[in-house]
């Protein structure tokens, strides 16, 4: 039963990774391949006595599995700008590859606008090739603007321009049968919404464990369409999740310096200062507290606890703060450890290797990739070690009470709860609307 509860997040189909991508690469190289394989596998059966020889030499000679040239494969994905982020970053994300892209932005002087204008939860855009060149860019300057980038005989061209429609807004309700991702995928909300969703009550409902059969959300969110062709998912206006009999709320709203951010309808953070879980959709596969240790056959302490993930994803900072140490570091093998306020610290374990940047002695921001999920040190598989030590001593980062991250500033009080009333009412309409019944 917990296991079938822990799936709720490891089913999502859309997660953007270097797999998928890869994927679809091997497909289109492969299909080529089979199909010359099969021509001659046919061949030798053709001597068994009562077969036309005639047929068996058309077979041979199929003149269109002569060597074509394939059309390259092109890789496309998409990110959201997290917070810290830099250019070079989410390029990396998205597989690309290309010094020489990287440089025509700089000089460009309408690509140099991107390094400017990198505002968390925007959307970018890649089409690569084989080797990770890039061959088209797309990204969300601001909601309704974009900038194109497209690879041209001799370096790029780029232009910026309005996308040419507001983004749409969608309206959906959704009644929780098994899991969230069957839930939104019955009432026809996007993957990435989904994900969204998770996101922003997270610091609420624990989506391994906690979500209940009946429970039930309602969003509004946009959808960004050019010349009436959806080009991208939009954000979150507002959200409603009931969970297990309780009501949390979600609206978006934009500070003065143009970060989107949720709030509850009282102004309060929907952030924590810190993140429950620094790996994005894993499981937690070994708790705090005691355990008969794996390697030493033993029973030992645990200060801290295990989240099962694929080697290679991406763990993030739980929260602002100073990188003390990033190395090798014995049993814990390739390890991070970050100050953060007060004197709380946290440590990620087991790496298998280090984001771009991260060094002693460095800052970095809540939710900024630190390094990647491996198995250094004395771990039997990969999974992420992670600890959470105020003043020195170590804490159960699951238990562990987490300060709120800023509420509504003072001087966006009156807007801001202009705009969450408007969300309160409109929500109050899609939540009286019949829910999507599918099991
Ligand atoms: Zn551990």
């Amino acid at each position: 039963m917990h296991a079938e509860k822990a799936d709720i997040l490891a089913q999502a189909p859309s997660q953007p990774g270097p797999s998928r991508r890869l994927a679809v690469g091997f497909l289109l190289l492969a299909v080529p391949a089979l199909t010359v394989l099969t021509a001659f596998g046919i061949a030798p059966g053709a001597g068994v006595p009562g077969i036309e020889s005639a047929r068996v030499e058309q077979a041979i000679e199929l003149p269109s599995l002569e060597p074509q040239p394939a059309p390259p494969p092109r890789f496309t994905a998409q990110e959201r700008v997290m917070r810290g982020d830099t250019v070079a970053a989410l390029f990396d994300r998205l597989g690309i590859r290309d010094p020489r892209a990287m440089e025509f932005l700089r000089g460009d002087a309408t690509g140099r606008a991107i390094f400017r204008q990198l505002v968390p939860g925007r959307m970018m855009q890649a089409e690569t090739g084989t080797d990770g060149q890039l061959l088209s860019l797309r990204y969300f300057l601001a909601p309704t603007s974009l900038l194109e980038v497209d690879r041209a005989a001799d370096g790029f061209t780029s232009r910026s321009r309005a996308v040419s429609e507001p983004p749409r807004v969608f309206y959906r309700t959704a009644t929780i049968r098994s899991s969230l991702f069957a839930a939104t995928d019955a009432a026809g909300i996007p993957d990435a919404i989904a994900i969204q969703i998770a996101r922003v009550f997270a610091t609420d409902i624990d989506f391994h464990t906690e979500l209940r059969r009946g429970d039930r959300l309602s969003v509004v969110y946009e959808m960004i369409y050019d010349s009436g062709e959806l080009i991208a998912t939009g954000r979150i206006v507002a959200a409603e999740f009931v969970n297990d009999g309780r009501t949390y709320h979600a609206v978006l709203f934009s500070d003065d310096e143009g970060g989107d951010g949720y709030y509850s309808l009282d102004g309060s953070n929907r952030a924590k200062a810190f993140l429950r879980s620094p790996v994005e959709f894993s499981r937690v596969s070994s708790g705090f507290g005691g355990r008969f240790h794996p390697i030493f056959k033993n029973w030992r302490a645990h200060t801290g606890v295990d989240f099962a993930a694929p080697g290679g994803t991406r763990v993030i900072a739980a929260a602002d703060g100073t990188v003390v140490s990033a190395g090798g570091r014995g049993g814990y093998g390739n390890a991070v450890e970050i100050r953060h306020g007060g004197s709380i610290t946290t440590l990620y374990a087991h790496l298998s290797g280090f984001a771009r940047g991260i060094r002693a002695g460095g800052r970095v921001r809540q939710g900024e990739p630190i390094g990647y999920v491996g198995a250094t040190g004395f771990a039997t598989g990969p999974h992420l070690h992670y600890e959470f030590k105020i003043g020195g001593m170590h804490q159960d980062p699951l238990r562990v009470a987490l300060p709120k991250a800023e509420p509504v500033p003072a001087r966006l009080r009156d807007e801001f709860t202009r705009v969450a009333s408007q969300a309160r009412e409109t929500i109050a309409r899609v939540a009286s609307a019949p829910p999507a019944r599918f099991e």
